[in-house]
């Protein structure tokens, strides 16, 4: 079923939203927040969405969704790039929610196939520091006509997230509304465990940098272990992301961990090629 599904949605990672070079840009002038303010004024941040699957047994638990900007002169500048100058620029709080209001379409239209599937938009820690932030978010699903627990917002992690009371406030409105936190990236920043206790948080994200050696390095094994127990006894739900391999796959079921992402069950696509997977029956099981 895998092999089916997974050349089918490699098949289609090959649109423009990939990246051969990994550069983050082709050349051309350089990105600046004016050319991305005139993109975002154009339109022109498309969505990638990525599989979030069952480890248990391969069903669609949801899609992540990726921003991407391909500027006409630039060519495609990767998040790793233009999120840093979004959140230095001002332009991140605008940003997020033309993300977040082109990904709840999408989870509309995705639920009326798949009903229990989520969308997961990452927030980056400096807009959470806007405490109108709830308030836009709620008019949003509402708009969208989508249950609020259908979104996941992922929350890198960072000093600001589990230092700041303004942070922690807008993440508990945020979850009092039924929205669900995910601590993104988890192990490569801040974190204290104290903080991962009182934060309202309802997933953990095991960084993927721990996740891809965790099947031939036995300290990153360690580490992905030990964050499925925390996560289990924190009653969080925890995801592996970028997983490529079956035996990195079978590690992390062995391991307890029931949800994972990666390549290995599809690459982020465009809104239309994962609403044609989906009508396809293509996302039904991803192992
Ligand atoms: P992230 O939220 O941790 O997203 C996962 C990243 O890992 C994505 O990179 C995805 O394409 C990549 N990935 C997923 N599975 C695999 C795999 O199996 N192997 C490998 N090698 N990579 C995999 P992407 O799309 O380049 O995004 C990078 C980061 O940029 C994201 O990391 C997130 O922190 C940030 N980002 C992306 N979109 C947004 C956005 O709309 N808002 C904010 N604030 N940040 C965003
Ligand atoms: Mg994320
Ligand atoms: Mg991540």
């Amino acid at each position: 079923m895998f092999r089916v599904n997974g050349s089918f949605i490699m098949g289609m990672s090959r649109e423009r939203f990939e990246m051969s070079d990994g550069s983050g840009r082709r050349g051309g002038p350089p990105a600046t927040p004016e050319r991305l303010a005139a993109a975002m004024d154009r339109d022109e941040i498309r969505i990638a969405y990525q599989p979030k699957v069952s480890l248990t047994d391969g069903h669609l638990i949801g899609v992540e969704a990726l921003a991407r900007w391909t500027d006409s002169e630039i060519g495609v500048v990767l998040p790793h790039t233009f999120i840093p100058i979004a959140e230095r620029s001002g332009l991140i709080g605008r940003l997020t929610l033309m993300v977040m209001e082109q990904s709840l379409e999408t989870c509309a239209a995705l639920r009326r196939l798949y009903p229990a599937a989520t969308v997961a938009v990452n927030v980056s820690p400096v807009v959470l520091h806007d405490p109108k932030l709830p308030g836009e978010i709620a008019d949003l699903l509402e708009r969208a006509h989508v249950a609020p627990n259908a979104l996941v917002a992922e929350i890198t992690e960072s000093r600001s997230v589990t230092e700041l009371k303004i942070v922690g406030d807008t993440l508990t409105r945020l979850r009092r509304h039924g929205v669900g936190c995910s601590l993104d990236d988890f192990g490569t920043g801040y974190a204290s465990l104290l903080s991962l206790l009182r934060m309202p948080f309802t997933e953990l994200k095991i960084d993927r940098a721990f996740v891809a050696d965790c099947a031939q390095d036995r300290e990153a094994w360690k580490i992905v272990l030990a964050t499925i127990r925390l996560g289990q006894e924190l009653d969080l739900n925890v995801v592996a992301e970028g997983i490529e391999t079956e035996i990195v796959e079978r590690r992390l079921r062995d391991g307890g961990c029931e949800v994972g992402q990666g390549f290995r069950y599809g690459r982020p696509m465009s809104g239309a090629a994962l609403m044609g997977a989906a009508s396809e029956g293509l996302l039904t099981s991803l192992m």
